[in-house]
């Protein structure tokens, strides 16, 4: 022991106190000590319990270095909740000893093993969650950035923004095909208004199915060759409430890695077991279910049609293939795909010559290339009689409002009537990306989808570049660490069918100057 130990800690009001330091006292103590110690050798030393560990002279980082080897030592771990609490040597031990505690004691009376209270807080500011995100926003304003999220857009008209006052050319949202705001479908979403106000205030299964919501759901049935469709009131709602009632405890879950975030909740909210293969690596995902598939009752394999962050698709006949041998069902979301692949945008389906009837659950949004918001499922007759009586966003949720659904409806008659939309994106992305490409800029695995990243490595210099795009009269949202692993930070640009051929060069030359800007500046 250290002599510091036989230093009181009584000025401590840590409960292990009154009988001099207990054993996981002494020991962060003499951590602790350790490390200020070969920090500065000529430090002299009296440490206890109620030393502030600010007062060290060790970085934060270092600080969490050693609680973190405390922690490995004693085989606990302290919550995160309450790494937040913990301002001196004595709060690291008292944590630690409640954790050894839990471990052997009983669990509560909620049945979950026993947790420490947290101290008494005065506001909600006060959280540990709430000061966490704030440090964050600091953060990126220590870091002379503009907080880029939430920016109020004052109009939005065809492949223009308008933020502040300033007319920006808008690479931020995905109207593929230039359906919101077009007039056809602003008409539609107008008539459904009058005809059936703005909400039908009734969740479907009681009284708000209407006439509308039929002929949707039959018109994109149809549209996508399958034998029907049901619509949520939104895209999320629907993958988040759709999973569970395909899957329960005696199952698995397999999703790409790079799966939506509603495919996930949707995922925990059921009771199956859940595992990601890398992306788009169907024989990875063969192997895991050559191992697993026998552990399980029921296998479902989750992708997408397009994948947001990066603008490329799976081998979709792979997949199936796979899902066909190994006795699994494959859930495909279509979000990013319905409207902008396929020769007439009906999906990766059409694209690589699958037969939709071969997919178990096909997904989507009428939120992008459909002109409104919200969500659907659709698939074989039984599949959708059984999610309508059961999925807990149907039943439960007012039903997808009257214009949004007029709006899909008359998007997907459009985009029957003028195809030529769907040519006239392809055309737009695959010219943004020669572009790019020619000025070196990383694209990552984007290809032949409207989804162009451009990756920066860091998110210090995409929002810098974000920003650098603003002031230059363009709207392209950065896409940062956590939402992507930092070493892949980028702006992400969506092409529009709207986009003119002088609006992608513009901002790829603009672009190119931005980070020229940026690079003579470091
Ligand atoms: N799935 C994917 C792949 C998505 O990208 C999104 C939205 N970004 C959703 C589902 C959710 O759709 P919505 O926006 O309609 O809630």
């Amino acid at each position: 022991m250290s002599e510091a130990h036989s230093t009181p800690l009584g000025q401590s009001s840590t409960p292990w106190q009154s009988g001099g330091p207990s054993e996981v006292a002494a020991r962060v103590i003499d951590a602790f000590e350790n490390a200020v110690r070969s920090a500065s050798p000529k430090q002299g030393l009296m440490l206890s319990g109620d030393t502030p560990l600010f007062e060290l002279g060790i970085d934060s980082l270092k600080q969490l270095e050693i609680v973190s080897r405390i922690q490995d030592e004693f085989n606990v771990r302290i919550p995160e909740d309450r790494l937040y609490d913990i301002e001196t040597c004595g709060d690291v031990a008292t944590a630690i000893e409640h954790q050894l505690q839990a471990k052997t004691s009983e669990t509560t009376t909620a049945g979950r093993p026993a947790v420490e209270p947290t101290k008494i807080r005065d506001s909600f500011q006060d959280l540990p969650e709430y000061r966490r995100l704030r440090s964050r926003i600091d953060m990126l304003e220590a870091a002379g950035c503009e907080n880029p999220f939430f920016a109020v857009h004052d109009a939005i008209k065809g492949s223009r923004t308008h933020l502040e006052g300033r007319e920006l050319i808008d690479f931020g949202r995905f109207n593929y095909l230039g359906m919101a705001g077009d007039p056809t479908v602003n008409e539609a979403a107008k008539r459904a208004v009058d005809h059936y106000g703005t909400s039908v205030a009734s969740s479907r299964l009681v009284s708000g199915t209407t006439a509308l919501h039929r002929e949707v759901e039959q018109t994109l049935a149809d549209f996508l060759g399958v034998d029907d469709a049901l619509v949520f009131s939104s895209g999320f709602v629907t993958n988040a409430t759709i999973v569970a009632q395909l899957v329960g405890a005696d199952d698995l879950i397999l999703h790409d890695e790079l799966i939506h975030h509603s495919i996930v909740t949707g995922s925990q909210l059921s009771s199956a077991e859940r595992l990601s293969f890398p992306h788009n690596d169907w024989q990875a995902l063969d192997e895991m279910l050559e191992r697993r598939r026998n552990d399980f009752r029921r296998v479902l394999i989750a992708v997408e049609g397009v994948y947001s962050m990066d603008g490329d698709y799976p081998e979709l006949p792979q997949f199936v293939e796979v899902k066909k041998r190994r006795r699994a069902m494959l859930m495909l979301d279509e979000a990013h795909s319905v409207g902008t692949m396929g020769g007439t945008g009906r999906g990766v389906c059409e694209l690589q010559g699958v037969d939709p009837r071969e997919l178990d659950v096909r997904v989507g949004t009428i939120g992008k290339a459909l002109g409104g918001a919200g969500g659907f499922v659709c698939g074989s007759a039984a599949l959708i009689e059984y999610l309508k009586y059961t999925c807990p966003g149907i039943i439960f949720s007012t039903a997808l409002a009257p214009p949004c659904a007029a709006a899909a409806l008359a998007a997907i008659r459009l985009l029957e009537k003028e195809p030529q939309r769907v040519a006239t994106l392809g055309e737009r992305a695959a010219y943004f990306l020669k572009l790019a490409r020619q000025r070196g800029f990383n694209v990552g695995s984007s290809e032949g989808t409207p989804i162009i990243p451009v990756i920066l490595g860091s998110s210090i210099l995409a929002l810098k570049a974000s920003q650098g795009m603003l002031a230059r009269g363009y709207n392209v949202p950065p896409i940062l660490y956590p939402a992507v692993e930092e070493e892949r930070a980028r702006l992400r640009f969506f092409i529009s069918a709207r986009h003119s051929e002088q609006e992608i060069e513009s901002a790829v030359e603009q672009l190119a100057e931005v980070l020229e800007e940026l690079q003579d500046a470091s």
